[in-house]
């Protein structure tokens, strides 16, 4: 039997709508070297209809790429709304990629304009020669003075293209299946592969953002997204904050704990976002420079996994809610949010919270072995983890990638095991996993035992090779300023009685920082060349 439901489409044009009018009063404030900078949503809606037509000025038509090279603020939100509510797709591309993969992710999507922020500039200008469909570059601002653009290219100045333009905007209908969006995975472990949202996926996801079983964001919070609107769509929080009105609050280029701490202060955030080593960094600063950061209700940390020092730090000493959450650029990329059962306390409390957490009632998850076989979801039984749902990526844009997909399922690379009542636990990514005499050493136990020591400011563990067990962990650690003469040895010690004999690591390296990857994460492709070079000793 059909439905007697009407066949409505999803549709970014839907959010915008909403926010701008519904929650018109809501703001997103840009901070500047001045401070912020508030926009209301009726505000961002008007500007979104101006750039809307902007862009069909320069050409702009059909499902057309509209790359962003652009930090976290106001105008990469109209952006997000008005490129693919105009049913052109939104490409928003990676400022700290190495310039041979950003070429590559322009020309891949077929990107024919390209929107920059001012002091992103000198980033993108030497490699504009070789973006070969790129027309056009809009500057954020008022000015082109900065940039000088090849022949064929022309360069606009972004605010001057909007003046000229009506706000009211006829939004088409789009087909909800087709792109909005699109996002190159960050290429931690490989090159980056395009992962393009649907209309659809993008306005059911913002939907879980806003769930109580997920991040939880209500009409009326303050959202920090420090996590780059580059990196999986900021986890979602621009589009769910428009939907619900919430406010935003962008640091746009001012990402350093120091400035953090001043954008905390003047715009108190009810709830944000970013990876576990921006909120290490402002740990750290705070411990220094006290200030009240209470009014967070919570951080929402993922993307690696979270220390649980770290959340007892932010529990004890600010009195903040550090939520673990597990997801891919290729999950939108919310998967798992660690909210423990209701009612639970105590040690077991923690427990859940450590976890990465229960999937959303759209997303289902096995785990499956090396050979094919399902898995059970008992807590012990460890294999890797395999997704599917409405906003889970079923293939990757333009190549073929079989070994990514396991009928219908998405491969994850991760691996861990699963309650019977649906917490996530990841051991590992597999490429990480240290494998010591056939049995398997979790590089991310080993990271979290050791950055629970005080004297610990950072610590990664890669696998080294070694002839009589293949491979054996090694600590790459950075000690805290204030350590004092800490020693490998203590280390040792410390970690004697919280890992199993066999996985304390003999190897230990002591460096001034861990390298990082373009959206943060320890970098454990470096570190490993590092030991190569024999600089890691
Ligand atoms: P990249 O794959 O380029 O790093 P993503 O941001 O899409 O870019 O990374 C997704 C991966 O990050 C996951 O497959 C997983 O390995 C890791 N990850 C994300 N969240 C967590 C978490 N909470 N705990 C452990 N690992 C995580």
């Amino acid at each position: 039997m059909l439905s007697t439901m009407q066949d409505a489409p999803l549709s970014i044009s839907q959010i915008l709508r909403q926010g701008s009018t519904v929650h018109g009063e809501a703001t997103v404030s840009t901070w500047t070297d001045a401070g912020p900078e508030v926009r209301t949503y009726a505000e961002v809606g008007r500007r979104c209809g101006a750039l809307a037509h902007a862009l069909r000025g320069l050409g702009v038509t059909g499902d057309e790429r509209v790359g962003t090279f652009m930090w976290n603020n106001a105008e990469h939100l109209e952006c997000y709304l008005a490129i693919p509510s105009m049913g052109a797709v939104l490409h928003t591309l990676n400022i700290r990629l190495f310039p041979e993969q950003l070429i590559h992710v322009v020309n891949h999507a077929d990107d024919h304009v390209i929107v920059v922020d001012p002091s992103l500039i000198p980033l993108l200008e030497p490699h504009l020669p070789k973006l070969s469909n790129v027309r056009h570059v809009i500057v954020t601002g008022s000015s082109t003075a900065e940039i000088t653009v090849p022949e064929g290219v022309q360069v606009h100045a972004y605010e001057l293209l909007l003046a000229e333009q009506s706000t009211e905007f006829a939004w088409p209908d789009v087909d909800e299946r087709s792109g909005a969006a699109m996002c190159y995975t960050s290429g931690t472990t490989g090159d980056p592969k395009g992962v393009v949202y649907s209309h659809r996926s993008i306005y059911l996801h913002s939907m879980q953002v806003c769930m109580s079983d997920g991040p939880n964001l209500r009409q009326g919070d303050r959202a920090l997204a420090v996590v780059p609107q580059f990196h999986a769509m900021a986890w979602g929080l621009p589009y769910a904050a428009f939907m619900i009105g919430a406010s935003l609050i962008m640091p746009d280029r001012f990402l350093q704990p120091e400035p953090l701490a001043a954008i905390i202060d003047s715009e108190k955030p009810t709830l944000a976002a970013a990876v576990p080593t921006i909120w290490q960094g402002l740990h750290l600063y705070l411990e220094q420079h006290p200030q009240d950061i209470s009014f967070m209700r919570e951080v929402l940390v993922g993307g690696s996994a979270v220390p649980p020092s770290l959340m007892h730090s932010f529990e004890k000493d600010h009195q903040v809610t550090v939520l673990h959450a597990w997801g891919m650029t290729e999950t939108s990329p919310l998967g798992s949010v660690a909210r423990p059962p209701a009612g639970v306390s105590g040690d077991e409390m923690w427990r859940y919270r450590y976890s990465q957490g229960r999937f959303p009632a759209s997303v289902q998850a096995r785990l499956v072995s090396d050979d094919g076989t399902t898995l059970p979801h008992d807590g012990r039984t460890v294999g890797e983890l395999e997704v599917r749902g409405p906003w889970i990526a079923g293939s990757y844009y333009g190549v073929d990638t079989p070994d990514k997909f396991d009928h219908g399922w998405l491969r994850t690379g991760d691996v861990g095991s699963i309650t019977p009542d649906g917490y996530l636990t990841l051991t590992d990514r597999t490429k990480d996993i240290i494998k010591s005499g056939g049995e398997w050493i979790s590089s991310v136990d080993l990271e979290n035992a050791v950055m629970g020591h005080p004297a610990v400011a950072e610590a990664a563990v890669i696998g080294v090779p070694d002839e009589k067990w293949d491979e054996r962990p090694l600590v790459a650690v950075v000690l805290r300023s204030d350590a004092g003469d800490v020693t490998v040895d203590q280390l040792k010690e410390y970690l004697s009685d919280k890992v199993a004999g066999w996985q304390l690591p003999e190897n230990w390296a002591l460096i001034d920082e861990v390298p990082k990857t373009s959206v943060g994460k320890f970098d454990k492709k470096r570190l490993r060349a590092s030991y190569r070079d024999g600089d890691l000793t």
